[in-house]
């Protein structure tokens, strides 16, 4: 399918029925339901203009598969419905509150989708299209979304969305390169943007787009190593700067960057040990991992936490099997997704750090032979998909 379709004509078949269902519960809004009216007399006419998507006909996934992995408790059509509805409520408060993190919502979106194989029911043509507009040529870098400035995390993110859609040669590769080495500091550190920032998830970021670039030789990468492990504490964690608290999520964004630029050895393995016994103290009651002492679990840490333990090769320090029915307890059952914890609602982001958890932890792997479905595993330092990584020819270590 092709054309300036936004929606595919699967994700307008979902966009009906739930405002159909909608519907339902407005009735006696006279209003609403003319609005609802026209709003779907505008998809059917969409869908007759561009009719069914390659990616709805393609769609290898079996009923069979569904049911199994029902059964086992993992609601794949309802995540798979929450993924491709997500940009229909434009109007609610979360969405004008998330505006400037377009870029990374649409990442979570997109590789979630392509993890579970259904990559092509995305419209990856206006995605792209979409990425090129935030980008700014006369610095090289990426804005979250159109109108917006160029910062690091937003660039990392659309050169990952690129590399989804196999787009990477539309952009020049030596002008990025050159926006993060403009970013690098005189400590090896680099900042977020021209306004200064310095925080260590930084430094992830510019790795690792440069990696994927194949540009890693435009900073100064033993600099860039050396500030990391400036930012190593007594516990063994890593903070955003020298002297702060550990925290999980700037563990994985250091120990990956090592993993990247190369500096693993730079730290002892007596010393990576005790960051594992650290990181396995975040498996709570509940069976789920939090980000620090005292803190409540919650998914992303399922990511940040594990990601970090696999670089250790120290996943078998947690229990696997609780922390895989946490994350099950934390999808949604009216609308999909995955939420931070039980009982809560659904979002882009810990859909796509769940779906990774699960991944991590092989809870698809495991069950691959009864139910027929198999994923595309994640890449435990890139936060890509495997195939992508390899692709690329992307290179990490390990501990
Ligand atoms: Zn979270």
């Amino acid at each position: 399918m092709s054309g300036p379709a936004y929606r595919s004509y699967q994700s307008n078949v979902l966009i009906k029925e739930k405002l159909n269902n909608l519907r339902k519960d407005l009735r006696s809004a006279k209003e609403m339901d003319s609005v609802f009216n026209t709003i779907i007399k505008r998809l059917e006419q969409d869908n007759e203009d561009w009719g069914p998507s390659e990616g709805l006909n393609n769609c290898s996934i079996s009923n069979d598969a569904v049911g199994a992995l029902e059964k086992l408790g993992f609601t794949l059509l309802k995540h798979q419905n929450f993924v491709l509805t997500l940009d229909i409520d434009k109007n609610t408060m979360m969405y004008c509150a998330t505006e400037h993190l377009r870029m990374q919502g649409v990442f979570w979106g997109l590789c979630a989708m392509d993890l579970l194989g259904m990559k092509e029911m995305m419209p990856l043509d206006d995605i792209v299209a979409w990425v090129k507009e935030c980008y700014h040529p006369e610095d090289g870098g990426f804005g979250g979304n159109v109108y917006h400035d160029s910062h690091m995390l937003y660039t990392q993110h659309a050169i990952y969305i690129l590399a989804l859609c196999d787009a990477l040669d539309w952009v020049d590769h030596n002008r990025v390169a050159f926006f993060i080495k403009d970013l690098q500091q005189g400590d090896g550190s680099f900042a977020g943007d021209k306004w200064g920032e310095v925080d260590t998830r930084f430094t992830y970021c510019a790795l690792a787009a440069l990696a994927v670039l194949d540009r890693l030789d435009a900073v100064d990468l033993p600099k860039a190593n050396r500030f990391i492990v400036s930012c190593r504490n007594f516990d063994g964690g890593f903070g955003a700067v020298p002297d702060a608290e550990s925290h999980a999520g700037y563990i994985f964004t250091c120990v990956g960057a090592l993993s990247i630029g190369g500096g693993l050895d730079l730290i002892s393995k007596q010393d990576w040990d005790v960051l594992a016994w650290w990181l396995c103290e975040r498996q709570c009651d509940s069976g789920g991992l939090n980000g620090r002492p005292e803190k409540q679990a919650d998914v992303c840490y399922s990511w940040w936490v594990l990601s970090s333990l696999s670089v250790l090769q120290r996943v078998d320090w947690i229990s696997k099997s609780r922390l895989m029915d946490y994350i099950l307890n934390c999808q949604d059952p009216d609308t999909g997704g995955i939420s931070d914890r039980p009982d809560c609602v659904g979002d882009v982001y810990h859909t796509f750090f769940g779906l990774c958890g699960l991944s991590l932890l092989g809870f698809f792997r495991k069950h691959e032979k009864n139910t027929g479905f198999v994923v595309n595993s994640i890449d435990p330092v890139f936060a890509l998909p495997r195939y992508v990584t390899k692709k690329l020819g992307l290179r990490s270590d390990k501990v």
